[in-house]
């Protein structure tokens, strides 16, 4: 038997206040804990420099337009995007792909355009296309998966036709944690002129992210699983491509003049982010970069591949446990074990001190496609190390005992 050590221990778990000593935290793909640094950006904030931004003529708002900014500045570096001005301030990644879905699918797709999903795709990467399919007339097609969960860029590569005007992909799956050969998906999209969006709320806080590299042409993801706060998201497009697109949301701040007689626009991003943003959210992002820079994205790809190595290996030395997914998945494993269904698994799991989630995790044609209504997932983050794996492994094995 190959014993596995935790090859490259983070021993961050110090620096997450809500992780009490014992408990392990499995469900980061769900949403990350937050260390206190973040916590301390977001309370100072409140506590002493808090106003509004961009409307402000006194100090504090003018101070804290420059922090707001520098939040998105801070985003925009993260990902490798040439300005500030391409980072839209969304509410999540959900939102980030309805304003795509409305703003340039409305102005750039016609009827009998077509749009390239995959089998494995949040709800939040399907549902908002197939609002804007039946509105517009648009077919979905949907990329199969191979054997051992990625998506199935051969198999993509034979659907694409000039018809096709998108390609809207996960980055990293959240049930498998299957990382997606992004470069290979965007040559793919671009070959038949379509454009790529990949959804990256899996990945940005577990692999180094570039989306000039990526060649992609929009990218999404939440503050809140990269240990930021929740309510805040970006979106990422060219200036070029934001450009193309028309408001989508109404209201103060994404203006440039009003009046009754005809109202114009303000330019990207403001002209994407009607309202009083989140602005403490945005101080809590740029603390929760700081944070993961200071680790290193390579760092922390490598801990939670050592971490997955572990879990699948003490698994499937469980006889009844099938696991699903890849073997060199980012952060993140999904089973099941035969004739337990996984709420029971995280039911008894969470007496151990063990969290996780069970359920369809958003992804029910997923689930189909695996031939189960549910998975066990645990997912991990910065925090965790080889004592929660080996809970999870403890817990699993008290679970099949118990089912006997
Ligand atoms: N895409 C993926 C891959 C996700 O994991 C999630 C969150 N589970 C989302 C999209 C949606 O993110 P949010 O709920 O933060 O908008």
């Amino acid at each position: 038997m190959t014993v596995l050590t935790d090859a490259r221990p983070l021993d961050r778990v110090a620096d997450f206040p809500a992780i009490p000593a014992g408990w392990a935290y499995l469900d980061t793909a769900a949403t990350a804990q937050k260390p206190q640094v973040v916590v301390d950006a977001i309370t100072r904030a409140y506590d002493t420099t808090y106003a509004t931004v961009h409307r402000g003529v006194y100090q504090r708002s003018a101070d804290m337009t420059v922090a707001y900014e520098a939040a998105r500045a801070a985003a925009a570096r993260f990902i490798g995007a040439a300005s500030a001005d391409e980072i839209v301030f969304v509410r999540g990644a959900t939102e980030a792909i309805n304003l795509v879905a409305a703003s340039w699918g409305t102005t750039h797709l016609k009827a009998g355009d077509r749009i390239l999903l995959s089998q494995l795709e949040h709800h939040s990467n399907i549902v908002p296309w197939q609002l804007l399919a039946d509105r517009l007339g648009l077919a979905i097609d949907v990329c199969p998966l191979t054997a051992d969960g990625r998506i199935d860029l051969d198999a993509a590569e034979r659907m694409l036709t000039p018809a096709h005007k998108l390609v809207s992909l996960a980055h990293v799956s959240n049930v498998l944690g299957s990382i997606l050969d992004a470069r290979r998906a965007a040559d793919l999209a671009h070959k038949v002129g379509a454009k790529l969006l990949l959804d990256g709320c899996q990945a940005v806080p577990r692999l180094p992210v570039d989306v000039a590299a990526l060649g992609c042409d929009f990218y999404v993801f939440s503050a809140h699983k990269l240990y930021g706060p929740t309510g805040l998201g970006c979106l990422w497009a060219s200036a070029e491509t934001l450009d193309s697109m028309p408001p989508w949301q109404g209201g103060g701040a994404m203006i440039d003049r009003v009046s009754f007689a005809r109202t114009t626009y303000a330019p990207a991003p403001a002209r994407f982010e009607a309202g009083t943003p989140h602005i403490v959210g945005a101080l809590g992002l740029h603390a929760a970069i700081d944070y993961v820079e200071g680790i290193g994205l390579e760092a922390i790809h490598a801990h939670e591949a050592a971490l997955v190595v572990r879990a699948r290996e003490a698994l499937s030395r469980i006889n009844s446990v099938r696991l699903f997914g890849p073997e060199d998945s980012a952060g993140i494993v999904s089973f099941a074990i035969d004739g337990v269904h996984p709420h029971d698994v995280g039911t008894i799991l969470d007496e151990a001190h063990v969290a996780i989630r069970a359920g369809h995790h958003c992804a029910q044609p997923l689930m189909e496609a695996l031939g189960v209504p549910a998975t066990a997932r645990a997912s991990f983050g910065v925090y965790n190390g080889a004592a929660d794996v080996d809970a999870l492994a403890a817990g699993i094995e008290r679970v099949t005992r118990i089912f006997g």
